[in-house]
């Protein structure tokens, strides 16, 4: 399409807007993160975000799961504080935490329970918010969902579920179009995952450079969901929090294969490990 513009996303544009610490900041200074999701079976999905979110730079993090994963993320993630819903999944929404961000779907499951409760809460809420996996399933589902979205929400769909949301594509230039009318018509950020993941804003599309194939890996997008979390409490714009965590993101997987890790043998948790050297680059 006509009015796209194409920018590299590398170090020094990253470099750019990182935010330095101040002397005199306190954990107050970092916003408070919220993750929301898990589901039975599926609660280490919440343990990666959350502890991503932490060691993103978020100044607090809580997570609402379902009871049955109190324990794992407890011993997991001691700094992460819990609340809970339901026993299996999640489907109140009726958190008392007062979150300066959101990080919505990881695990999250797809119950009828969790899916009446998600169509409310979503709608409403006030924090700005980052929507991933089932989060984003549940709004493909019911098509009328998309009209709610919040402004200046961030959606982080991979490929399948950006089709769920917008329909097929036959080619690479009909995904493009798809994705900037989409993040246009829902005044919304959409990070379209993958190899030179696609980050869409008012009509521009930016193109990530960093990362490799050892992010194709069980709870690698997770971990994306809990660094954008972290910026967007830190008081980072959406723009700005998608296109610095998805390049941040990805520069773990490349400085762990440079030095640790392999391309098959990186995990998620890798990822999260990396991400004290990544900041360190900034500095
Ligand atoms: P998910 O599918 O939700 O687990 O997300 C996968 C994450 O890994 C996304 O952030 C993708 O951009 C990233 N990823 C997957 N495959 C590749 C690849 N071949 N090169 C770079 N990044 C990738
Ligand atoms: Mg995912």
């Amino acid at each position: 399409s006509a009015d796209c513009l194409y920018h590299g996303s590398d170090l020094e544009l990253n470099k750019g807007f990182y935010k330095v610490r101040k002397k005199f900041s306190h954990k107050g200074s970092f916003g408070h993160s919220l993750l929301i999701g898990g589901s039975f079976g599926k609660i280490g999905a919440m343990v990666l975000a959350s502890r991503a979110a932490l060691k993103a730079g978020s100044g607090l993090v809580s997570t609402y799961i379902p009871k049955c994963g109190y324990t794992a993320m407890q011993s997991t993630n001691p700094e992460v504080m819990v609340e809970v819903d339901d026993e299996n999944y999640i489907q109140y929404f009726n958190f008392k935490t007062n979150p300066t961000a959101i990080g919505l779907g990881p695990g999250l499951g797809t119950h009828l329970k969790t899916k009446k409760g998600f169509v409310d809460f979503f709608s409403n809420c006030k924090a700005p918010m980052v929507i991933d996996a089932d989060g984003l399933n549940i709004i493909a589902e019911f098509s009328d969902l998309s009209e709610l979205i919040p402004e200046n929400t961030i959606l982080t769909p991979h490929p399948k579920e950006f089709e769920r949301l917008v329909g097929k594509w036959h080619d690479d230039y009909a995904k493009l179009d798809k994705l900037l009318a989409y993040s246009q018509q829902h005044n919304c950020v959409v990070v379209l995952k993958g190899a030179y993941t696609a980050i869409a804003h008012q009509g521009k599309v930016w193109f990530n450079m960093s990362g490799n194939p050892a992010l194709a890996t069980a709870g690698s997008g997770d971990v994306l969901t809990g660094i954008i979390t972290a910026l967007l409490s830190q008081g980072y714009t959406s723009l700005e929090a998608s296109l610095l965590g998805v390049y941040i993101h990805g520069r773990t997987a490349d400085l762990a294969v440079e030095e640790n890790e392999s391309i098959e043998s990186f995990s998620a948790t890798d990822a999260i490990d990396y991400l004290g050297r990544v900041y360190k680059e900034f500095v």
